[in-house]
């Protein structure tokens, strides 16, 4: 039986709604569209059930309402094989809801009422200490509160456990979040929030990969869609390209892309070779639809090459 080293992941959960569409609506615009799909997603979710599927033992910090979708979104976890013992139901919010719509191209506008996922607080990861104590690595994003995910960071150091920031979706950090950091995934959109350097090619993104190490983050990796990702790190820099694929939807693609990532560190990889399995999984993901939905085991993973 194969090691599945523990995973912590802290984030949101939501419901995806999506429709696909041969193109978006424009503002005041009613389109007729194609097929529409109930999918469980929220960034957090979507990272814990990457990392279970391709074999952590993952622990998801997030909250739900005590409506259906909370309860959908609960028996997901459990069948994935998640612990779910620090997610807590709330009576007086609704389930995290995302509108998506999905062109033909692959591309995607998405809409999220945050929900439960706005009451994720420092109390809960305050209350979470062994959790911290027993994860090989923490996984956090930025759908649920700023002070939440600054004391998962403070935490993490803490306690001497690596942290992963996936800064998703964009929004400007205080400096505080990087400084010490082990490790920040963005992806370009993100980076170049981040910095303020518009990426373009390789050394644009080795630009700004260089600026967030420069603010103190030890690892930086800038996922680039097709293109792969660039790393910076002390001891390897520069661009790992990935497979050309046709890509029906990168919803989640990011997601696949963290989870795959924090289970082969955790298991011991070298960066470089993380960084490739984990663009194995999040390619996979872009040719199928939707968000969890898309997601592949590791089981597919070693079929395909
Ligand atoms: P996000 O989903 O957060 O916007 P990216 O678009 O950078 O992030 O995608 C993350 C990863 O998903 C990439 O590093 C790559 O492995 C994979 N990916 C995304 N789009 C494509 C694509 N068109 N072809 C192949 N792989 C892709």
């Amino acid at each position: 039986m194969d090691y599945k080293p523990k995973i912590l992941v802290i984030g949101s959960a939501n419901m995806d709604m999506v429709i696909q569409s041969d193109h978006f609506p424009s503002p005041g615009e009613t389109i007729i569209g194609g097929k529409f799909s109930l999918i469980p997603g929220g960034k957090g979710a979507n990272q814990a059930v990457a990392a279970a599927r391709v074999g952590g033992e993952v622990s998801f910090i997030s909250k739900l309402g005590k409506d259906l979708f909370g309860e959908t979104n609960l028996e997901n976890f459990k069948n994935e094989g998640i612990d779910t013992s620090l997610i807590k139901q709330i009576p007086d919010q609704p389930s995290g809801v995302a509108l998506i719509t999905v062109d033909s191209s692959g591309e995607n506008t998405i809409i999220v009422a945050p929900g439960a996922n706005s009451h994720i607080s420092t109390v809960d990861i305050q209350a979470a200490d062994s959790h911290f104590e027993h994860a090989a690595i923490i996984l956090t994003q930025l759908e649920i509160p700023l002070p939440t995910v600054l004391s998962c960071i403070e935490k993490a150091k803490k306690k001497g456990k690596p942290l992963i920031l996936n800064p998703a979706p964009a929004t400007d950090l205080s400096e505080a979040f990087f400084e010490g950091l082990f490790m920040i995934t963005p992806n370009e959109t993100e980076a170049e929030l981040l910095t303020g350097i518009q990426i373009r090619d390789d050394d644009s993104a080795e630009s700004a990969a260089k600026a967030l190490f420069g603010k103190g983050v030890q690892n930086v990796i800038i996922t680039l869609g097709a293109g792969g990702a660039f790393v910076y790190t002390e001891g390897f820099k520069g661009r790992i390209p990935t497979k050309k694929v046709q890509a029906v939807d990168s919803t989640a693609a990011g997601d696949t892309f963290n989870g795959a990532l924090a289970v082969a560190l955790a298991k011991g990889e070298s960066i470089e070779k993380a960084v490739q399995f984990a663009l194995k999984a999040a390619t996979l993901s872009v040719q199928r639809m939707g968000a969890q939905s898309s997601i592949p085991t590791l089981e597919e993973l070693s079929l395909k090459n």
